[in-house]
């Protein structure tokens, strides 16, 4: 579903020259979850941004479903940034002057979708995400966890089956952390392929596969256990609490 092959990516700055990304190989199947961790400044963002046709790079090469994304025109990255792959980023992004519903709305709307094709969508997601009762509130009426949530559903509008999210939680609590990665596990169970960036291995933790970053590199790639063997770990640590 998601390529890439020997990727490299560097940035001109200040006469010198960036390897953000030096060589990366990497297959991501159709409903996976991965993560990719590392410390800051490890390429991140920019492997992230490069699977999801944001960025392109220097050499290597990124395919969606197969198809090489430097072969694609501009209709069609715009497509696929507008329903292909859905975002999520670490600042929220929403738009000050309109509701959390017209938020939500927005890829339909600049998609030129009628009303009617996306209304009952939104009203879903925002029932998804918790925040019926706040659909008419302006982001700056909503705390910072609702305020991701809405830039959640935002990313579902369209129904990509691919979901990026880049430190999604960085600018929250641990609850409203907690509670976007619920959502990003809740929509890997309903089929989407989650690609999760973060720094903290207790999130990346709740993916499949960790893909670890440093220097631009892939070091190594780890197989987290699953929910249930956890659940399992816990018991036989603990005891069931109900036989206690
Ligand atoms: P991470 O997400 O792991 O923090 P990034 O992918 O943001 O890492 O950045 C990797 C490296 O590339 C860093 O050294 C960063 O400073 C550099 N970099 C990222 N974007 C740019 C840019 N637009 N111009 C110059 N350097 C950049």
């Amino acid at each position: 579903m998601i390529e890439l092959r020997a990727v490299h990516r560097s940035y001109e700055a200040d006469e010198a020259r960036v390897d953000a990304v030096r060589g990366i190989d990497l297959t991501i199947d159709r409903g996976e979850f991965v993560a990719v961790i590392g410390p800051s400044g490890s390429g991140k963002s920019t492997v992230l941004n490069l699977m999801g046709a944001l960025d392109q790079p220097t050499s290597g090469e990124v395919l969606l479903n197969g198809r090489p994304l430097a072969k694609c025109n501009r209709t069609e990255l715009a497509r696929i940034r507008g329903s292909a792959v859905g975002f999520v980023f670490q600042a929220f992004n929403l738009v000050p002057g309109i509701t959390a519903a017209e938020n939500v709305a927005l890829p339909a709307v600049l998609l030129r979708k009628r009303p009617a094709e996306y209304r009952d969508e939104v009203a879903r997601l925002l029932d998804l995400v918790g925040l019926s009762a706040k659909a008419d509130r302006l982001p700056g009426q909503l705390s910072g966890g609702e305020q991701q949530r809405v830039a959640f559903a935002r990313a579902l509008v369209m129904d990509p089956p691919i979901l990026l999210a880049d430190e999604p939680t960085g600018n929250l609590d641990t609850t409203a952390g907690e509670a976007i990665i619920d959502l990003l596990e809740a929509s890997h169970n309903a089929g989407r392929t989650i690609v999760l960036v973060t720094h903290d291995m207790r999130l990346a933790s709740r993916a499949q596969r960790i893909v670890h970053l440093r220097d631009g590199e892939i070091t190594h790639i780890t197989c987290p256990p699953s929910g249930r063997d956890r659940r399992l770990e816990e018991i036989l640590e603990v005891g069931e609490p109900e036989r206690r």
